[in-house]
């Protein structure tokens, strides 16, 4: 249920949902999505579908995953990439194997050590887990080349467009439950370009720390 037998149908899926990028799909294979969810239900960690890890908070569809990896990664390499919202850390370790260092944030103390030992498991060693308001990103560790939050603000935080470099990439959801759209920033020499790209559903972004 959880070989790689299973993983290789899911990437499958995945094409036929029209992911392109060969190095995403490859690192869709190369890591095991059953290991950041619950125990009770691995069983449908292959299923492109988000799932509950506990607190409120879900691990996203892979479909989302994907597209956001990809929608990112398009245009100048990436070296160091923010994570906005940890969760499980499934994002986090697909981002791990195609850049350089991923800093991650999370709100939810608990969530963000059962991702360390996750990494740990893995293998994973390119990753700084910050417990934190990603609201306001990272400024001690930017600017980034690639900023990607996965949970949704009502509009673009200006903080965060602040800590990518010139050329840099900021991908997020945006807007109320159930009225989110995934926005593409792209910093330029005198301010910023928007791309509105395609309706999703995401857990809001909150404040404060638990
Ligand atoms: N990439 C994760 C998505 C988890 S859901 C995964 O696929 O598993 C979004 C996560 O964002 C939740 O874990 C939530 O706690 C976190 N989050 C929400 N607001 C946040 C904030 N202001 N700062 C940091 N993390 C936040």
């Amino acid at each position: 249920m959880t070989s790689l037998r299973t993983r290789e149908r899911l990437v499958q899926r995945l094409r036929e949902e029209g992911i392109e990028d060969l190095r995403v799909l490859n690192a869709v294979r190369a890591t095991p999505r059953h290991i950041f969810v619950d125990e009770a239900l691995a069983s449908r960690a292959y299923e492109d579908t988000a799932l509950p890890i506990g607190h409120g908070q879900t691990i996203s569809q892979p479909y989302i995953v994907a597209r956001m990896t990809e929608l990112l990664m398009q245009g100048e390499a990436l070296d160091t990439v923010l994570e906005v919202g940890t969760g499980s850390g499934y994002q986090t370790a697909l981002l791990a194997r195609l850049v350089k260092r991923v800093y991650s944030v999370e709100r939810i103390a608990a969530l963000q050590k059962q991702a360390r030992r996750r990494f740990q498991e893995l293998g994973l060693r390119n990753i700084r887990l910050r417990h934190s308001d990603g609201g306001m990103g990272l400024p001690e560790y930017g600017p980034f080349d690639g900023i990607l939050v996965t949970a949704a603000p009502e509009g673009i935080p200006l903080t965060l467009v602040e800590q990518l470099k010139p050329g840099g990439r900021l991908l997020l959801p945006i807007g109320p439950r159930k009225e989110q759209v995934l926005v593409r920033v792209t910093r330029t020499a005198g301010g910023y370009e928007k791309e509105f790209l395609e309706r999703v559903v995401f857990v809001p972004l909150l404040g404060g720390l638990v």
